[in-house]
């Protein structure tokens, strides 16, 4: 362990020894020389006792902990990190079966590895770099992620030209580290989904509303299904299965729709109740019948930053006033944001105003959350960004 060292101001290590993760530019009092971005530090406190060691980075969050103890980040490291996620993913019964090809591995600071995500679909890992520092350990990290899947995957496909800080201008180009190619369709509890991680968004599906999607199944029989912001068609496709009158699958992106199309051909072919439409959502709420007796919301993240916070909770308000005013008596609606810079109770509030302006009956049935593979480190409360309601409207 010859790392560079960072000290801290008098103090700031309350957080770190409470196992926050992170270091903030401000904490930090003075440094090596010549850090480079991306670069292994140890942590000191004032009294120059060691906290922790992590990435480092240029930015408001200047260390991501990767480690308490004083050790060395090497492969080591990175398979036991690795394999301690997986095991947990198959203590909670999540693995591969013949009807199950596709979690998620790693979920940054959620599973100790801040800056680190990783998907796996079928014989393919996708993974996403959000830190410099896990960006420089692409090739090793990919290794490892092979070595614990015992022989599952076969190909590491990279995706992080988008996440990465645009500033630190490390060139990272999407592509294969290991393999090539590969079968795109994954398994989720029986459904078969492409998964097109080159051009679709985030890493090519929205694993974290498996359990929502599920839920969404038992109530699906006999009734007329809308889901918007459809994206994949994930909720679409668990409707069906559960008996739905009919799904309609509205998304603004001609491509998602067209992902759509192609699940449910392979999933549900020529059955007629599905139906997908290319629109605005605030659009198609607004000339919609009001037929609908269980709507899905679940739209991209309104407030990607606190500042956009105000906006954020105006855009729920009024997306949800939408579905309050028109969906028929005794149906169901699935209400959800993933905007990690709006909190439980603010997305409940925003909710609660849309069903006042409503003047409707409504009950909270569900309050979900993300699943098991999306795990929150107690210490890094941060990591809570998916919140749904399910209501009950009279
Ligand atoms: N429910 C999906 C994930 C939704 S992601 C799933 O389970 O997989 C959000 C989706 O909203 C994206 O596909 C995006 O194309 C779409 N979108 C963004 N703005 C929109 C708008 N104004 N109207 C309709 N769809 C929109």
């Amino acid at each position: 362990m010859n790392y560079k060292k960072i000290f801290l101001k008098k103090g700031k290590e309350a957080s770190l020894q409470r196992f926050h993760p992170w270091v903030f530019s401000g904490a930090i009092a003075y440094a090596d020389k010549n850090i480079n971005e991306g670069e292994i530090v140890e942590v000191y406190t004032a009294d120059k006792a060691f906290i922790a060691v992590g990435h480092y980075q240029i930015g408001s969050i200047a260390v991501r902990v990767l480690s308490f103890n004083n050790q060395t980040i090497d492969k080591a490291f990175w398979i036991k990190r690795l394999n301690a996620a997986y095991q947990m993913r198959k203590d909670m019964g999540l693995d591969y079966t013949d009807k199950h090809s596709s979690f998620r591995l790693v979920h940054g600071e959620g599973d100790f590895l801040p800056g680190l995500i990783v998907d796996f679909y079928g014989s393919t890992a996708v993974m996403q770099a959000h830190s410099v520092g896990m960006h420089l350990h692409r090739a090793e990290i990919a290794d490892c992620i092979v070595k614990i899947s015992e022989g599952k995957i076969k190909n590491v496909y990279y995706k992080s030209e988008t996440t990465l800080p645009y500033k630190a201008d490390t060139g990272a180009e999407n592509g294969y580290l290991i393999g090539s190619d590969s079968d795109a369709v994954a398994l989720e509890n029986g459904l078969k989904f492409c998964i097109d991680w080159e051009r679709g968004q985030k890493t090519g599906f929205f694993i974290d509303q498996r359990a929502n999607r599920q839920l969404l199944e038992q109530y699906a029989k006999g009734r007329r299904v809308l889901n918007m912001f459809c994206y994949t068609g994930g909720f679409s496709c668990y409707a069906m299965r559960g008996g739905a009158a009919c799904v309609h699958s509205v998304d603004s992106s001609a491509k998602a729709i067209d992902l759509v199309n192609k699940n449910m051909e392979m999933n549900f072919p020529s059955d007629t109740r599905h139906e997908a439409y290319a629109q605005d959502a605030f659009k198609f709420l607004d000339q919609m019948d009001e037929n609908y007796d269980l709507i899905v919301l679940d739209p991209p993240a309104f407030a990607k930053h606190r500042d956009a916070l105000r906006n954020a909770l105006q855009g729920y308000k009024r997306l949800n006033a939408k579905a309050f005013e028109k969906i028929k008596s005794g149906g169901i609606l699935f209400t959800f944001s993933c905007s990690q810079a709006v909190d439980k109770d603010q997305f409940r509030l925003a909710v609660f105003s849309a069903a006042a302006m409503s003047g409707r009956k409504v009950r909270i049935l569900h309050q979900l959350t993300q699943p098991v593979d999306h795990p929150i480190n107690i210490y890094h409360p941060e990591g809570e960004y998916l919140k749904g309601l399910v209501l009950y409207v009279e």
